[in-house]
């Protein structure tokens, strides 16, 4: 007899953190809503107090690390002759937001005299706490994500962030490399895994020691809620994670988690329709003349797209690209009808967005990021290219 094939993703996704089937109780236990627990006598067992554990983070959480963990043979081949991902089950924390795991990832880890290495182009809040860590007494390297900048700076440092593909200019960097480079001179690795979501790549197989997302975007992907973790293979970080949270008290609610716990069901059918769709928009753009710089890691003549080809699974749900100027994009992003205008990414309903319109990002006037949903690609198509005619008219853009 051949030995079980491990569930594929899809399965995963769907079964992810459930308890065992037990008669007359339901597939996902609603959502727990406690402050305390009762507690008689001394202090025992998982549940005492809601900023410290809750049920329902604890199968949220469990299904986020079955999802980052993966199976050994989902792992790209390590070409480089690096070391082989660390064993170790996977533990997962969640935060109230993004923001709160990717705090709780730098600001537990580095200390004052510590030296972290961030890109230059990641998402813009994450860079918004150079200046704090800074106060702190920590040095800052900022480098690009394209060209691997990183390896340049991994002197003496005791952290690298890493966030690939970037938001919002979709660079992507070889995680294993600069893992096992960073590892060599003792520093450790965090990933922004936000855009890819843990279908899309799995940074714990390639080398990096966190896995950091908000579950905000492509994750949940129904833009109803904020959420963040962090995911780790060593128990001692899970634990300092664990105690940042609580004393920190950036806990999510166990609504949002329920909410959370319930989208992963679909997690495969979204993040794949929408990586379909995204590289038929792109696809589309590029056929446009006044459309200049699209970018997708799926699309083949993406700068981004060998290395993205290798190291992930999903190529994600943004593309990228750049009209003439600001009122070209904004005639464009008006004449939109399937598409509606807002920030954020991942949804199930596409959103586009004039990333200028916030200041903070090296992007020119006219650079649009655009998030595909899990619409019918030949609805979005014809949607964009309607709104691309449309702006054309509007700008008096007709020659180019
Ligand atoms: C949105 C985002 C965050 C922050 O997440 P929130 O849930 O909004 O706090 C962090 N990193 C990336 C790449 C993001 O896109």
């Amino acid at each position: 007899m051949t030995a079980p094939r491990p569930p594929a993703d899809g399965t995963l996704a769907a079964h992810a953190g459930l308890p065992p089937a037990r008669p007359n109780e339901p597939p996902l236990p609603g959502p727990v809503f406690a402050a305390h627990y009762h507690l008689p006598g001394e202090p025992a067992g998982d549940y005492r107090y809601g900023r410290d554990a809750n049920p329902t983070w604890t199968g949220l959480e469990s299904a986020l690390a079955t999802l980052e963990a993966g199976h050994p043979e989902d792992r790209p081949a390590p070409d480089t002759g690096g070391a082989t991902p660390a064993a170790g089950t996977v533990e997962c924390v969640t935060f109230a937001s993004g923001m709160a795991a990717v705090s709780a990832v730098l600001l537990s880890q580095v200390r004052a005299g510590d030296t972290v290495v961030l890109p230059t182009d990641c998402y813009y809040t994450v860079r918004q706490l150079v200046p704090r860590l800074e106060g702190h007494g920590a040095r800052v390297r900022l480098a690009p994500t394209a060209g691997e900048g990183a390896l340049r700076e991994l002197r003496g440092a005791r952290l690298v962030w890493l966030e690939t593909p970037s938001n919002p200019g979709l660079d992507v960097c070889d995680i294993r490399r600069i893992a096992d480079a960073a590892h060599a001179e003792g520093a450790l690795v965090a990933v922004d895994n936000t855009l890819a979501t843990p279908l899309g790549q799995r940074p714990l197989h390639l080398g990096a020691d966190f896995s950091v997302a908000s579950g905000t975007k492509a994750l949940t992907g129904h833009g109803d809620l904020l959420l963040g973790y962090a995911a780790v293979r060593d128990p001692a970080l899970a634990q300092e994670l664990r105690h940042w949270r609580r004393t920190v008290g950036a806990v999510p609610g166990p609504m949002e988690s329920w909410l959370a716990h319930r989208s992963l069901a679909t997690l495969e059918l979204r993040v794949g329709r929408q990586a379909e769709n995204a590289l038929a928009v792109a696809t589309e753009l590029t056929r446009h003349p006044e459309v200049t710089g699209v970018r997708h890691p799926g699309h083949p003549d993406d700068p981004g797209h060998p290395v993205a080809a290798w190291q992930m699974r999903r190529f994600g749900c943004v593309v990228s690209f750049t009209l003439p100027d600001r009122a070209h994009a904004e005639a464009f992003l008006d004449s939109l009808r399937l598409v509606h205008q807002a920030t954020s990414f991942g949804g199930v309903r596409s959103t586009a967005e004039r990333r200028a319109r916030w200041g903070g990002d090296a992007v020119a006037a006219g650079f649009v990021r655009l998030s595909v949903g899990v619409e019918d690609p030949r609805d979005l198509v014809a949607d964009v290219r309607q709104a691309l005619d449309r702006a054309r008219h509007l700008t008096g853009d007709e020659g180019r």
